[in-house]
């Protein structure tokens, strides 16, 4: 089962150093190819894991490891409980869900409320070949956020950003309010504006005071009939 377990191996998350690098180059007015994809692709890469992950939790098909190292996709559907093996018909691979979940439970891959944000950049980054589009590309990604509230679809939670490069939440919000600095091409500024107004209405007290009066208004009984008689 440990074999089975160090095969399932998740992309890691870009270096702020490696970023910091990509926007100092694009400060400088230089579209640096290499760079570019090198960071693009660790994106990608991150991206495809998480949404594997979302696909494992929403409809119970776990991509192979195995397989997957091997450069071919062999989907297996999960039957049973969290114990149940689940085993790839085609290599042998077997897991339970609860060994598999410990994998990358609590290390940034949740998709959480940003699957759409992941998903779009898979699909830009596969679609765009010149390193302007993949940068700008890379750009959005970074400054994406969770929407995760029922009640609140487009109240965004917490930045994204935190999924795809390393540090922790502050260091990642921090990290990002420093690129707002740089003297970046006018193509950045609108992702930037949006960014730094999003994560300004991320304040926690009242958004709370929103769920609160949202869930009082729908459980508010209505006006009673009038007694009869
Ligand atoms: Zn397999």
């Amino acid at each position: 089962m440990e074999d089975a377990r160090s095969e399932v191996r998740w992309s890691p998350r870009v270096t702020q150093w490696k970023l910091r690098n990509l926007y100092e180059r694009t400060s400088a007015g230089i579209w640096d190819e290499d760079l570019i994809n090198d960071v693009g692709m660790t994106l990608y890469m991150r991206c495809r894991d998480i949404l594997s992950i979302h696909q494992a939790e929403t409809s119970g098909e776990v991509t192979c490891p195995r397989c997957d190292a091997a450069g071919r996709t062999t989907l297996i559907p999960r039957r049973g409980d969290r114990w149940t093996p689940m085993t790839c018909p085609e290599c042998g691979w077997s897991l339970t869900w609860v060994e598999y979940h410990a994998t990358f439970h609590r290390r940034q891959l949740n998709p959480g409320g940003a699957v759409t944000s992941f998903r779009t950049f898979v699909a830009a980054f596969e679609r765009s070949r010149d390193p302007r589009g993949r940068m700008l590309a890379i750009d959005r990604v970074i400054h994406e956020f969770h929407y995760s509230l029922r009640e609140l679809p487009d109240q965004p939670t917490r930045a994204a950003g935190v999924n795809l490069i390393a540090g922790n939440l502050t260091q990642v919000e921090a990290f990002l309010s420093n690129l707002s600095g740089m003297d970046l091409p006018e193509a950045f500024h609108e992702t930037d504006r949006t960014w730094r107004a999003k994560r300004a209405t991320i304040r926690w007290d009242d958004i709370l005071e929103k769920k609160r009066n949202l869930r009082a208004a729908a459980g508010r009984p209505r006006p009673s009939p009038p007694p009869e008689g």
